[in-house]
């Protein structure tokens, strides 16, 4: 059995999503390589092979994959999972896993397993539906499994101590579909959503972005990221890389802080894995107190300054 990874990087640095796939194709058995595709990206290749329990790192390094866009990387995958024989396709579970593995399975023919939160056996995984309600155990018959994986399901591999060889890839397609017009990045000193230990996130109850300076003082004295409900992004407060939830960044810090949030269950489909969650609400028959490890029934404009003076 063979699995191949795709490995999530900016051209620089492997990204630690990458580091949870390893664990889930650890846990499914035989060979794991990942492939590294992007332009100058040589120092990814190197990062990926020190990854323990990988094999073979595969680099795809051309002008073609530079943004690695979908429509080039696509083809790429799948001819690799059919020539070089690999049983498995996986990537994280992230907005650019998502985008490039349906693509994937779709030109291998085969069905894509989503998002997966435990490996059964080598045919059979467990993944959630229904906002995390219910979970499916879900079986494939399909000789290439094209898999996304939940990061937080899967504790992550350590990023050094192995040595892969390293190969490289010549094939080039640039399927001429699509081309790179530019980013707009978000800067922040602060942890990556989705990497941070801790969280504090404000919904509708912050009623404007400005308040939402409250939340970052107290981020700032936790090393902490901040994030928000999709209603605290819908009104304008923050911008979409900020939600959590069903159709946001699925997250499990150590410590989870919700702030004037109701708790939806698409928002607990994002967060409620959290090791320790605290709510701080005024209604006291809000939701998220069900879920909640700690809840503080109070006016968030009193509790959140008071919580950062006492910090
Ligand atoms: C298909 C689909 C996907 C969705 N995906 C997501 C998703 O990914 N993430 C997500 O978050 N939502 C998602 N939603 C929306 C979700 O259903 C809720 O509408 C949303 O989570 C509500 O956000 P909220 O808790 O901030 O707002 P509300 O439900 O309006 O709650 C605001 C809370 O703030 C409290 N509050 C108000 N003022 C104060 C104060 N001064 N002090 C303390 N507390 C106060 C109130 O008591 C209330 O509980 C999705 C919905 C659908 C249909």
């Amino acid at each position: 059995m063979a699995t191949l990874i795709i490995a999530e990087h900016d051209n620089s640095i492997l990204k630690p999503a990458t580091l949870n796939t390893v664990a889930a194709a650890v846990a499914i058995g035989g060979d794991v390589a990942l492939l590294v595709v992007g332009e100058g990206c040589q120092a990814v290749a190197d990062q990926a092979a020190q990854v323990a329990g990988v094999s073979k790192v595969l680099l795809a390094d051309n002008a073609a994959y530079g943004h690695q866009l979908a429509e080039n990387v696509a083809p790429l995958v799948a001819e690799l999972a059919k020539t070089a024989g690999f049983d498995y396709v996986l990537a994280p579970a992230t907005t650019t896993g998502k985008n490039l593995l349906p693509r994937v399975a779709a030109l291998l023919d085969v069905g894509q397993l989503s998002d997966i939160v435990s490996v059964e056996s080598a045919d059979t995984f467990k993944r959630p539906i229904y906002a995390g309600n219910a979970i499916a155990t879900v079986k494939s018959l399909d000789a290439i499994k094209v898999i996304t994986v939940r990061g937080t399901a899967f504790d992550p591999v350590a990023a050094e101590g192995g040595s892969a060889s390293i190969e490289a890839v010549t094939a080039v397609h640039d399927a001429a579909l699509s081309r790179f017009v530019g980013e707009e990045v978000a800067k922040s000193d602060r942890p990556e959503l989705t990497a941070a230990r801790v969280i504090i996130s404000g919904g509708r109850g912050m009623g404007n972005g400005e308040n939402f300076a409250l939340l970052e003082k107290v981020a700032d004295k936790l090393g902490a990221a901040v994030g928000a409900s999709r209603a605290a992004v819908d009104a304008g407060f923050v911008p979409n890389d900020m939600q959590v939830g069903q159709t946001g960044k699925i997250v499990a810090p150590e410590l989870y802080i919700a702030v004037g949030i109701s708790g939806a269950i698409q928002h607990l489909a994002g967060m409620k894995d959290s090791k320790v969650i605290v709510a701080i609400n005024k209604d006291e028959e809000a939701p998220i107190f069900q879920v909640a490890d700690y809840g503080l029934v109070a006016d968030l404009f009193d509790a959140v300054p008071e919580l950062e003076a006492k910090l």
